[in-house]
């Protein structure tokens, strides 16, 4: 059996010296050493100037938008996982859907005027797959229009433009450390802010919203990491270039063999600026050109015990909490709804066997 997915694990006996650590430590949570350690380590990986770490990517995204006192409407994309848009519903904010680009899937700069109302606080944009939204034009937008700008970075731990992380842009990025993730602490996620003032902001927020012993800021939360988590964070670091070079190796692979295939179009990211992070692998298939549905190759590739995934299908504006407002129509997110029709994510990930690389392929092909 193959899954889309495996969670990336340093060896054990590395972490075994970090668990003494804390127990002898005795500092289980609230910004303990390896807290403090892993923050420093990742501004200085990713080269961000602040950031703080969450228990998960979920939290750090409802908390993002509490940090900015977002309300009202906010433009963001049908074409991710159902958490960028459950975090504003969470925050009794409106999702205010609009269409993607037809070819990497990000949200298109296009389509955000038109959907600004006098409600609209904020646009929430997702880089799908780690591939980065057209940044500039909707930074344009958003400081036209005086909107604030959060990106939902899950998929770009490490995704670079012109060396400069993609992390950077934006009012705040938001990660995620999931086990799914390119970059995993079991759960974890964070926020990449841009001032001292910000981040200690965010800080009190997900810690309750305490400043100090007696002095409580605002209705804040409990989405701290813990310090397993950010012991085991440090030593990841140590091996996510190895991780990610097995990766591109494999997304090789893949494109050698599947790009000139009639009716599969890969996400081709042949910019030299881009340094990638070959989180996901999709292919979309039209089932027009190809002879098959995706849905039919989704199903062949199962019964040999292979099971990609077809992220993101469902569209979010398809469940039932959001298939009721007025920017969840098909109508006006016609891009979106042919890439669900037609995308699945390939099995990939660092210790994936190249023979099992080369079984997904010959499935495909025939
Ligand atoms: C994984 C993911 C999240 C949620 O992160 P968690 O750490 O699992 O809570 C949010 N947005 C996107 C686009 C994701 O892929």
């Amino acid at each position: 059996m193959i899954n889309v997915t495996q969670p990336y694990l340093p060896p054990l006996d590395e972490f075994t010296p970090y668990l003494e650590q804390i127990w002898k430590n005795k500092w289980l949570t609230n910004n303990g050493p390896f807290h403090q350690q892993f923050e420093a380590a990742l501004c200085e990986y990713l080269g961000v100037p602040y950031i703080s770490v969450f228990s998960n990517g979920t939290l750090a995204l409802l908390t993002a938008l509490q940090a900015l006192e977002i309300q009202g409407e906010v433009i963001t994309t049908p074409y991710s996982f159902v958490a960028t848009a459950h975090s504003l519903l969470w925050n009794n904010i409106t999702p205010v859907f609009i269409d993607v680009d037809p070819i990497f899937g990000n949200l298109n700069p296009l389509n955000i005027e038109a959907a600004i109302t006098y409600k609209t606080t904020a646009i929430l944009p997702v880089h799908v797959y780690g591939n980065p939204c057209n940044h500039k034009q909707i930074e344009i937008i958003a400081k036209k229009h005086h909107l604030k700008l959060i990106y939902d970075a899950a998929h770009s731990f490490g995704v670079k433009e012109n060396g400069v992380s993609i992390c950077n842009y934006g009012d705040v990025s938001i990660l995620s450390f999931h086990a799914t993730k390119v970059f995993n602490t079991f759960e974890g996620g964070a926020i990449v802010c841009h001032t001292k003032e910000m981040k200690q902001h965010i800080d009190d927020l997900k810690n309750f919203g305490f400043r100090n012993e007696t002095t409580v800021i605002a209705a804040g939360i409990n989405a701290k990491m813990n310090e397993v988590q950010a012991a085991f964070g440090l030593l990841q670091l140590k091996y996510i270039d190895q991780a990610i070079a097995k990766r591109k190796h494999i997304a090789e692979l893949y494109t050698k063999e599947l790009s000139e295939i009639k009716g599969i179009r890969l996400i081709i990211q042949n910019s030299k600026r881009i340094t990638q992070n070959y989180s996901y692998f999709p292919i979309f298939i039209s089932e027009q050109e190809f002879g098959k549905s995706r849905d039919q190759v989704y199903e062949e590739l199962k019964q040999h015990g292979i099971y990609a995934r077809r992220y993101f299908y469902p569209l979010i504006s398809d469940f039932p909490m959001y298939s009721q407002l007025p920017s969840a129509t098909k109508e006006n997110l016609p891009n979106a709804h042919v890439l669900a029709q037609e995308v699945l994510c390939l099995p990939m990930y660092p210790d994936i066997d190249m023979n099992e690389v080369e079984r997904v392929i010959s499935i495909i092909k025939i």
